[in-house]
């Protein structure tokens, strides 16, 4: 199977007070945005497409391998996303989107991903398990009620697509619509997303305590 692999790498960062794009900031002195790179070759993604923050395209030629495409990302993470698929070989079977800043993601998971496409599946995530008690609040943080915890799942990337899937449900979206993950996307359009187990070391780094969770994971 041609799987290509996208990186969104077009964040800011804000909310880990980094002076630097997300996927530039060192984890063990390498920038995020190589370790997912790494994550998705080494699980079995043979091409690699990184969106990036246009200003910053420089700066991540200068850390990525050379036979890594870079395309500018947009304001959204729909919208980076969506300008990397049009960088897709019409040729590839596949395309798995992941997060650059998901760093450690184990390439069992990714491979996990890919066999459940080459089984047939048009659409898979990784997931995990609610393990906390969830609840709705209203506009005054008050509870109005629990949400039954056992059909919960915490989505994970990358997420895995049949290509051709993938280009008729970003094609179809309206221009401007932001979704949080590309499984939303196809799922506009009516298709099935399977899952498959997610890891724990594939957890986002979105605040400052997630990259010294991940500090510690790496000197393990
Ligand atoms: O902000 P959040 O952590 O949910 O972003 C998830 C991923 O989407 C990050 O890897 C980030 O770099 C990427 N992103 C993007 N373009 C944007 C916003 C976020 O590629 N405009």
């Amino acid at each position: 199977m041609h799987a290509v692999g996208i990186v969104a790498a077009a964040g800011s960062g804000l909310r880990l007070g980094a002076d630097q794009p997300k996927a530039l900031v060192p984890l063990a002195g390498r920038p995020l945005v190589c370790w997912a790179v790494d994550a998705l070759r080494a699980g079995g993604a043979t091409d690699v497409i990184v969106a990036v923050p246009a200003a910053e395209r420089a700066a991540f030629a200068a850390v990525l391998p050379a036979d890594v495409v870079l395309v500018d990302g947009g304001a959204s993470r729909t919208a980076s996303v969506r300008a990397a698929l049009a960088a897709v070989a019409a040729t590839a079977d596949a395309v798995l989107v992941h997060d650059a800043a998901r760093p450690l993601t184990p390439p069992a998971v990714v491979a996990r991903v890919l066999a459940a496409l080459a089984a047939g599946a048009r659409a898979v995530v990784p997931v995990l398990p609610v393990v906390d008690t969830t609840v709705a609040v209203d506009d005054d943080g008050i509870v109005t009620g629990a949400l039954p915890r056992e059909p919960l799942r915490r989505v994970q990337t990358p997420q895995g697509f049949d290509r051709a899937t993938l280009v008729d449900a970003y094609g179809r979206l309206p221009d401007g619509a932001e979704l949080t993950d590309d499984a939303a996307v196809v799922h506009t359009i009516g298709v099935q997303v399977a899952t498959v187990a997610g890891d724990e070391r594939a957890a986002k780094v979105t605040v400052a305590h997630d990259l010294a969770l991940a500090e510690l994971q790496v000197a393990q």
